[in-house]
């Protein structure tokens, strides 16, 4: 039997005899992120979903193996593993067990706190972001050892709000930096891929501007067959603003500081990526018959969803549902705004511009308030490294994360850059870079890695990802 093989058996029955059933509970707590949940204290489902991990943990037959939940004051729990291995590297392997909240939309027969196996795919809140991350990481160190293999010494740390900006973690670094030692890889098992063919290489995250605009015209509302026309309507104001920020025809945003100067081996990478996944870039979203994207340039796509920023619109109050909507001119608008930031704009001052430009000049004279999220989610760029893509990297810096492909299923993709483990070659392509980017003067002296087109699962690709 061939070590793959054995290493597939291995990972194949751990993962459908023991960590499904594990997954299947964990999806049943409702352990949302301390962001969609203020009372995670008082309500437990931290300390339970938690609980359930590390038991299954402490019950891994790992030798040399510590475990520790550590908890600072104030601060959501993390769990602290440690596994002896050979040499002096390190590898840190993370992921989180908090988790978003319910949504809508669900289809028929699936909930959020539901667990439903139905063929291969276990649906519910969690299992893939990022609950699997604690079960696969330890299986990986298992599969190696039980295949007769050396491994470094790993440090597994799983975090509990990643969800709400993992403002917790900074601390946990601080505090366990002198166990954790200086890593020569971090897995981050919290970001995706392009496809499950090759390996890629997370380089770069967008940064996240999170706030909400509400718009006030009317101490209380008001019959709409009466006041409208004399009265401007809330939602209507709330479109101009909407507007100022973002063109509704294309979704550029029309704030210009928002947008940064792409690196040169970034967009190359995106050529790159976007050459090796073709419409799959676009195709794995659940498009309606006859939809089709913002663009038709692939390249451009990669970009826009990993080095521009974006507008979405994620939520709204004010709004009566469907049935209880009656003709009334209502007195407020509210949304809340998530703006996806290029990963080296600075979110305090993306907050800022955004902030100013909603709320100058009310229309009507009526109330503006936008609040936005302080400290704003950092977004993250591994700096290049001419020659290599393997490097180190350091836990507080950038994200690398080399995630095996079998174990990538299901989790958010990033955006990528594509990686070969060998020879530098000097792309012929001129850049792709639409307007409002501008076009970069460094034609790239770096290198990007692709796989052997003969062997699909050589080395690979490497992306910069969303969270
Ligand atoms: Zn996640």
């Amino acid at each position: 039997m061939s070590q793959t093989q054995k290493v597939l058996d291995f990972v194949s029955e751990k993962w459908d005899r023991e960590i499904v059933p594990q997954l299947t509970t964990y999806i049943k707590i409702p352990n949302k992120s301390p962001m969609f949940d203020p009372q995670w204290v008082e309500h437990g489902y931290m300390a339970e979903a938690m609980s359930l991990i590390e038991s299954w943990v402490r019950d891994q037959p790992i030798a040399g193996m510590t475990v520790e939940r550590i908890q600072l004051p104030g601060r959501t729990p993390l769990l602290f593993i440690e596994i002896p291995g050979k040499g002096d590297d390190v590898v840190l392997l993370y992921g989180h067990m908090d988790k978003q909240p319910e949504m809508v939309g669900w289809n028929v027969g699936l909930e959020p706190w539901k667990p439903v196996l139905s063929g291969d795919k276990l649906y519910g809140r969690g299992g893939a972001d990022d609950g699997y991350a604690t079960y696969a990481s330890l299986t990986a160190i298992m599969a190696l050892k039980n295949s007769g293999l050396d491994h470094a010494r790993c440090v597994v740390l799983i975090e509990g709000c990643e969800e709400s900006g993992s403002y917790d973690l900074p601390f946990y670094i601080n505090h366990l930096a002198d166990r954790i030692g200086t890593p020569s890889l971090v897995v981050c098992l919290d970001s995706g891929c392009g496809n499950y063919d090759q390996l890629w290489l997370t380089t770069s995250l967008r940064g996240l501007a999170g706030g909400t605009l509400r718009v006030r015209v009317l101490e209380e509302g008001v019959h709409s067959g009466d006041a409208s026309g004399v009265v401007p309507s809330s939602f209507r104001v709330l479109r101009q603003l909407l507007d100022r920020i973002e063109d509704p025809l294309t979704g550029h945003m029309r704030i210009e500081p928002l947008y940064v100067d792409i690196p040169g081996e970034r967009i190359e990478q995106a050529q790159e990526a976007s050459h090796v996944l073709g419409t799959a870039i676009y195709d794995k979203f659940p498009f309606l018959p006859g939809m089709h994207p913002m663009g038709q340039d692939l390249t451009d796509l990669v970009l826009n969803r990993t080095w521009r920023p974006t507008l979405s619109v994620t939520g709204a109050d004010g709004l009566p549902s469907l049935m209880d909507a009656g003709n009334v001119l209502r007195p407020q608008t509210s949304v809340k705004l998530s703006v996806r930031l290029p990963p080296t704009m600075d979110g305090e001052t993306a907050s800022r511009l955004l902030k100013e430009a909603l709320e100058k000049d009310p229309p009507y004279g009526a109330r503006l308030s936008s609040k936005w999220r302080n400290p704003p989610a950092a977004g993250r760029h591994r700096p290049p490294r001419p020659g290599c893509a393997r490097a180190s990297i350091r836990p507080r810096a950038n994200i690398l994360a080399r995630v095996p492909q079998r174990w990538a299923r299901a989790a958010p993709f990033r955006s990528w850059a594509c990686c070969r483990n060998a020879s530098r070659r000097h792309s012929s392509w001129s850049p792709v870079c639409s307007a409002p980017s501008p076009t970069p003067t460094d034609r790239m002296s770096s290198c990007i890695f692709r796989p052997a087109r003969s062997s699909p699962r050589a080395w690979p690709m490497s992306s910069t990802n969303i969270t």
